[in-house]
Formats: structure tokens, sequence, C-alpha cells
């Protein structure tokens, strides 16, 4: 072989004419010339331009593979990297000998024609990622994780791997997945209270998939310091929006000694940490959403970067929504949960920016956050942002013993379930707080994509979880 593999990118980048090289990948397009060349537009992933290959139809074996060189075939080509005449590219890539490493039928690949819609995409999630779109997401996706880890590591934070099965509700955040061995059908059908008894199941009790790691978290954060957990999280809620998955990923940091000022300063300081990476690191990625997906996403992104997130409370902003003058779908009144339509005329309309909404009444936050004097509103966060909505949540969380097992009662909760939490404020116990990021509302908000089946690879969603 005339020279080790180069990825595209590195060649489109760096390629020195002259050089001899040689590349792989799948064929975008062909066009046959009259003056005896073929021009091949070759992918390889790497990034989202394409290599164009020039074939002399005199190179040996030219008549017969060229036939086979369709959209969607894998190419092994070597050859020597000269200026391009063109202005749409630097380098082309001349090649002196090329293999058909696997065809594809033009009569059956089904990306022959650009333009499918996205719902027709998802039903072949396979062959998907060889689109322009859902190449540029599956980098952008690898980019943003990365900096993820930077941003804690360059902090001093442990990754901790919080499980993935629980046998605790963490707060009830949502519906949970059961996980059992137990052939639940036919398991109460002989049983006189017609119940199933999980001491025969697999853990001796009944076990889940984990809606959050944060308490997992907590129990690190009070030993080796600020800690934050990324890995996958279940939610089995049954609402088939385009901002919610059943399987999705999270980021959940956890910081001992920081109370919600410092928590709220931490999540604007990593959210813009994030958008800054995307845009220096995946520069072309993110001009293509722009042009192709949503001509404001990087006006947008942009705007947020030189804003400072408007810091707003529960009680100021249903003052706002109630002096709105607007009809809501669901009525504004304090102590209700915000809609996603509240939320979005909040960010997008009113203050045209990230804000974040701290101090929300306790019946509607979980027993583990901090009770303010007030004794009505919790020292809970929402970070919101404008077309995505809410895309951080988080709290200071409540390190008085007394005042946990009292929340606890109000929620219906049996302290002795959280023993070992209630020991982290019995043993030691310090102010901390930390919150949530959902993964795939980073990417909404990233990319300009609209539906959050998009921006994972394998969506799971009610009643689909193909590929
Ligand atoms: P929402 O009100 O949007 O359903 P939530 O308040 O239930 O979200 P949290 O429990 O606060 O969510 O979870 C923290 C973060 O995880 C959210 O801010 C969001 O970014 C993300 N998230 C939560 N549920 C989902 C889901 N079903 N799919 C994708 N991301 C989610
Ligand atoms: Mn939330």
């Amino acid at each position: 072989m005339a020279a080790t593999r180069s990825t595209i990118k590195s060649l489109l980048r760096d390629g020195q004419p002259g050089s001899d090289v040689h590349v792989a990948g799948w064929v975008r397009t062909r066009r046959d010339s009259k003056q005896g060349f073929s021009f091949i537009e070759l992918n390889d992933g790497s990034c989202m331009a394409n290599l164009q290959i020039v074939v002399d139809a005199a190179t040996p074996g030219y008549e017969d593979a060229i036939r086979r060189v369709t959209t969607g075939a894998s190419l092994r080509i070597v050859g020597t990297l000269r200026e391009s005449p063109g202005s749409k590219q630097r380098v082309e890539l001349h090649a002196s000998t090329f293999d058909v490493l696997g065809e594809a039928d033009p009569a059956k690949y089904p990306l022959q024609k650009k333009g499918h819609s996205f719902e027709f995409l998802r039903e072949i999630a396979h062959l998907r990622p060889r689109t322009n779109t859902f190449g540029a997401i599956a980098r952008v996706r690898n980019c943003v994780s990365y900096s993820i880890h930077r941003f804690f590591q360059q902090r001093g934070f442990l990754y901790i791997h919080t499980p993935i099965i629980t046998t605790s509700d963490c707060e009830g955040a949502g519906e949970m997945f059961q996980v059992t061995t137990l052939p639940l059908d036919r398991l109460a059908e002989g049983t006189p209270t017609k119940t199933v008894d999980y001491g025969h199941d697999f853990f001796g009790k009944r076990a889940s998939l984990t809606v959050s790691g944060q308490l997992e978290g907590e129990i690190y954060a009070t030993a080796v310091g600020p800690v934050y957990t990324f890995g996958p999280t279940f939610r089995a809620e049954n609402s088939n929006t385009p901002r919610h998955l059943a399987e999705f990923w999270m980021v959940e940091p956890e910081m001992p000694f920081f109370d919600l000022d410092d928590n709220m300063a931490l999540a604007e300081e990593f959210i813009k940490t994030i958008i800054q990476d995307a845009l220096s690191e995946c520069a072309e990625d993110m001009a293509f959403f722009n042009e192709r997906i949503d001509k404001t996403v990087l006006a947008t992104l942009t705007h947020i970067l030189e804003h400072e997130f408007k810091r707003v409370s529960y009680t100021e902003a249903v003052d706002i929504l109630l002096s709105a003058g607007r009809d809501w779908e669901y009525p504004v009144a304090w102590g209700h949960n915000l809609q996603a339509e509240h939320e979005r005329f909040l960010t997008e309309q009113h203050f045209q920016q990230p804000i974040i909404v701290h101090d929300y009444p306790r019946t509607l936050k979980p027993f583990y956050m901090k009770c303010n004097d007030d004794g009505q509103t919790v020292r809970a966060m929402d970070v919101l942002v404008p077309r995505v909505g809410e895309i951080i949540g988080g709290s200071q969380r409540e390190e008085r013993l007394d005042v946990l097992l009292t929340r606890m009662g109000e929620c219906n909760l049996d302290p002795a379930e959280y023993w070992w939490y209630g020991d982290l404020r019995r043993y030691g116990t310090v102010p901390h707080a930390g919150f949530g990021l959902g993964l795939e509302r980073m990417l909404l908000l990233l990319t300009g994509m609209q539906n959050i089946r998009d921006v994972i690879p394998f969506p799971r969603t009610p009643r689909n979880a193909d590929f």
C-alpha cells in the first residue's frame, strides 16, 4: 500500500498536493465526463465535506469497476493528491487504483435521493448516519460528550458510575421501568392475594431502571468532593412529545459546600462552555445546521454566549405570566407547574434569552430539595432556553435531617427505605447542591433539530425500541 490510510477530514485540511494517499469511504455521487474521467464524491464520516476523486478512464480495470461505483458503495482508493482547479475544494485525489469493497444496488439502496423526511429516516435508523444531517449530529454529540467530561475534569470533579438498576425511587421523577426475571403475568395468578412477591425476584425486592443518579451522587459528593455522573437514564413517561425520550443521557454534577447561587453560576458556565466548544470544534457541522435545519441557530447561540442568564424567582415568573395578557391552554396560578407554553413564553418572548427560575413551591418539588424559611418554597432551579424549554433541573439539597424527615412524610415516603440517605445527614452533613442536564435537550438547542428522536442514535419512545 502506497500510504497509510488518511481520513478525508485530515486530507481536506492538511493534505499536501503531490503526496501519495490512501482513503476509504462511501460513495455519495458519481459523475462521468465526456473527456474520459469520472468524478466521485467520497465521504468517510470524518467530516461533512466529501473528497473529490478523479478517475482516469485509462486506469487499469476502469471499465469493469466504475459501473459498480454507485451511491452507497464502499471504496478504497490509492492515488496522488492534486490542487483542485475547482473552487469547491482545495485538493482532490487522482486515483491510481481503486477497489470497490461493497456494492450498493441502485435499485434498492434507500438513500439514493436527497431530502428524505426525518420521519422516514427514523424507520431506517441503521442507514441514517450516512446522511449529512445525521453524520453532523453524531459528530456534535461526540464533541459535546467530550466537552462535558473536560469541563468537569478540568475543575477536579470525579466521574462516578452510579447504578443503572436501582431499588430506590429517586423522587418519583417519572414512571419507572421495572427490572425483573419473574414471569409477571403468570405469577400473581396462583397467589391468594393475586399480588407479586418480589421476595422471590432476582434482587429480593422490586427493582427498576434508574431515573436519576443523584442520590448516589450525593453519597460520593459528601465523601470525595465534587462529582458527576453521566449516563443513560430511563423514564417510562407515556408522553409522546418532541422533547421526551424513554431512554436519555443525563449529566448530573453534585457539589459539596455549594448553595443555590453557586449551583446557578456553575450551570450557566457549563452550558456556555458546551456551546463554545461545539462552535469552535464543529464549525463546519454547526454552519450546516444553520443553513439547512434552522437559520436562527448560530444567532441564538451567540446571543446566549453574550448575555448573562436572567435569574427569576418562580413567584416573579408567575406574576409575569399573569400580566402577559394572553390566553393559556393551561391556566397560570401560584402553586401550579409551569407548562411548556409558559416556559417558552418566558424565555423566548419575555426575556428572549435563557433564564433560571428558582425557589419553586415545595408542593411541586421532590423531598430532597432544601426548604426555604418562608415555609412555602424550596431551593429549586430550572434553566430554560429558547425553543427547548427546560434543559436543566437542579436544587440545593436539604442537609438538615429533621427537615428532610418532615418532607419525606409530606411526600408519603418511608424514611426506613432511605436510611442510607438519612445517614448522609446524620454523619457530617454539609450544604450541597447539584443539577441534571439532559444531553439530548442540549443537542436540540445546538443543532436546531425539532425532534428529540433525531439527536440520539437509537431513540426509545412509547411503542418504539427498534434497532
Ligand atoms: P420535564 O418537565 O421536561 O419532563 P423533568 O422536570 O421531569 O423534565 P428533571 O427530573 O428535572 O426533568 O431532569 C433533569 C433534566 O433531564 C431535564 O431538565 C431535561 O433536560 C432532562 N430530561 C428529563 N426528562 C427527560 C426525558 N424524558 N427525555 C429527555 N430528557 C429529559
Ligand atoms: Mn425538572
